[in-house]
């Protein structure tokens, strides 16, 4: 860590993030076909060396680090979304980890976000598994729905993953 000072005031620099192990609050991720479908039979040593790190802001909910490939979680989406959608967002993110693992950048300033090679394979892996868990092709149209996208980008996002609308 280091100290700068400015104005009259200390800042530091090079804090570490807490971290949490993400097999402590997310279990049984292991057992997954689709996660097994990603990492093999290094699943259990991936997910056992997998952190998190929680933030409680209101925005945002998640997100994978390119720094380290750790998650990032918002503990107001965990607390207030609905079961499914932080089950299929774990799935989404855990996608971005092999996709971090394989050494792919997971931000790429070329592509729009619907557009973005790795996010348009991560989300056509989370609708497979939407679809496994029963999900129907408007619940899964209604699931990718995000504030930032608008609506042109949300219906290329269904064309790109392949959903029905
Ligand atoms: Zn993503």
């Amino acid at each position: 860590m280091e100290s700068v000072q400015d104005y009259g005031v200390t800042l530091t620099r090079g804090i570490e993030p807490s971290l949490h192990p993400f097999t402590e609050y997310f279990r049984g991720f292991e057992s997954l076909p689709v996660i097994r479908g990603l990492f093999g039979e290094k699943t259990e040593s991936v997910l056992s060396d997998l952190k998190v790190e929680f933030f409680s802001a209101r925005w945002g909910y998640m997100s994978t680090s390119d720094r380290d490939g750790h998650l990032l979680i918002s503990t107001h989406h965990l607390d207030h979304s609905d079961f499914r959608t932080v089950y299929l967002d774990v799935v989404h993110e855990l996608c971005h980890v092999k996709q971090f693992l394989d050494g792919r950048k997971l931000y790429d300033d070329m592509f729009a976000y619907v557009d973005s090679p790795v996010e348009v394979e991560a989300y056509r892996t989370t609708v497979e598994e939407a679809r496994r868990i029963g999900m129907t092709e408007d619940e899964i149209a209604e699931y990718l729905r995000v504030e930032w996208n608008t609506e042109e980008e949300h219906l290329r996002l269904l064309t790109n993953v392949g959903v029905k609308k």
